[in-house]
């Protein structure tokens, strides 16, 4: 059966691209040849859309996604926590879910939050493939195996770290925070033990086989993304760039569906560059962000810090922003933690929709506004991007305020008091002007 990718070449539109079109508002023949064209991917692995996944769209001419990572680890949570995660998550908005999970059990654990997943599901193989073993004993064939076995389950994307390269890694030697991709730093330490090249990168054509017969669509994996500001846009990043420019040409030319991982932490007045320069090297392949953290000074706040740098990414290129949550760097989200990354991933790539002009986006911010001069407070809160915490609020002032007529009826709210709302003076006073 052919990808999405081989279906749009072949000018046809399938039953994924009418249901994608059908979310966004757009045209089927619009998602189809955008698709063609490797600006566009649908991860729909055959196996999970046969399930019950519903398929969406990453890419410049539809809304902006976010993924949420979930993942129980030998040290923190349990498989039921991870499932509260994701299903808390997905209510919340998140378009994607990838599973982290590292340590035992990998297999039932992938197997239980697919079945209970309807948005895209990605993983990185690598991590399995490291189970049981060391680093150094990672091997060609058991990376194949993993990735087809996963690919069976019916896992939508991979990452997939092959734009590391062995002539690289001298590159990073200056760099403050060094190599902070999980993946990255394993095939680094591969490579180093080996003497040898990426083995990502020398499987990457059987890969693209495995890959191609289920439509599991490539994540290429930034390896050397900048794990701080004072790394951001270095020679190392830029290097791998350009090979994943070139992997994502090949991948395409073998009929996967493709789209490319970026940084990381961005001081906020390189994020521009770095967009375009990623859309050049990679022939406008989806860009998919890691934040980008735009300070390194907040932890505990880094789905602020991420948030601010999302929007602008998304606005200057990016199409899919990975979430980050307020305990990065400091420990394993909890539930409120996902709660917090969710949300302001959510609201940073509204914000990116807004500002492009996007389909609904400015529409559903035009209409709270009207509910809010209306002082319409169910609407106001119903088109809200967090109705439950929006609606938690008001009634937790109503009720501090004790004064009889403050609920959802009363024409102020507590903020200012019914004297001082300027809104309700306007009200009386605008069909005066
Ligand atoms: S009381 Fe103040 S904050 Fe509340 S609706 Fe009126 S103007 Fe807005």
């Amino acid at each position: 059966m052919a990808t999405q990718l081989e279906i749009a070449r072949a000018g046809k539109i399938s039953d994924v691209m009418k249901r994608t079109a059908d979310r966004e508002g757009v045209s089927a023949e619009l998602i189809r040849d955008e698709l063609a064209a490797g600006r566009l991917v649908i991860p729909a692995n055959k196996v999970h859309v046969a399930d019950n996944l519903e398929p969406a769209a990453i890419g410049r001419a539809v809304s902006v996604k976010i993924n949420a990572n979930i993942g129980a680890s030998d040290v923190s949570s349990s498989l039921d926590g991870e499932i509260e995660k994701m299903k808390m998550a997905i209510s919340l908005g998140a378009d994607a879910m990838m599973d982290l999970s590292t340590g035992e059990d990998l297999d039932a654990i992938r197997e239980r939050l697919i079945a209970e997943c309807p948005v895209m599901f990605g993983t990185v193989p690598v991590y399995e493939v490291i189970v049981g073993r060391g680093v150094e004993d990672i091997d060609h064939k058991t990376i194949l195996e993993v990735a087809e076995k996963q690919a069976k389950q019916g896992v939508d994307f991979f990452t997939i770290h092959a734009g590391l390269l062995r002539e690289h890694l001298p590159l990073t030697k200056k760099r403050v925070c060094g190599i902070v991709s999980r993946g990255g730093a394993l095939m680094a330490k591969w490579m180093v033990h080996h003497d040898r090249q990426n083995p990502m990168y020398e499987l990457f054509d059987d890969l693209c086989d495995i890959m191609r017969e289920y439509d599991v669509a490539f994540s290429l994996g930034d390896g050397l993304r900048p794990g701080c500001g004072a790394d951001a846009t270095d020679e190392a990043q830029i290097a791998e760039l350009r090979t994943l420019g070139e992997l994502a040409s090949r991948a395409q030319e073998k009929g996967c569906q493709v789209m490319v991982e970026g940084p990381g932490h961005v001081p906020y007045d390189q994020i521009k560059r770095n967009m375009e320069l990623q859309q050049d090297i990679c022939n406008d392949a989806p860009f998919y962000v890691l934040g980008p953290l735009v300070t390194d000074s907040a932890p505990g706040y880094d789905h602020i810090t991420s948030a601010i740098g999302g929007t602008a990414a998304a606005f200057y290129g990016a199409s899919f922003l990975c979430y980050v949550t307020p305990r990065e760097h400091l420990g394993l989200p909890d539930v409120d933690d996902v709660r917090q990354g969710v949300i302001a991933s959510k609201i940073a790539a509204h914000a990116a929709d807004v500002a492009r002009g996007f389909g609904q986006a400015a529409a559903r911010d035009r209409r709270l506004s009207e509910a809010r001069a209306n002082l319409e407070w169910d609407k106001h809160i119903a088109e809200s991007l967090d109705p439950k915490t929006a609606q938690r609020m008001h009634e937790e002032a109503c009720a501090r305020s004790q004064i009889a007529d403050s609920g959802d009826s009363a024409d102020y709210c507590t903020m200012c008091g019914r004297d001082w709302c300027s809104v309700r003076i306007n009200r009386e006073v605008r069909d005066q002007f």
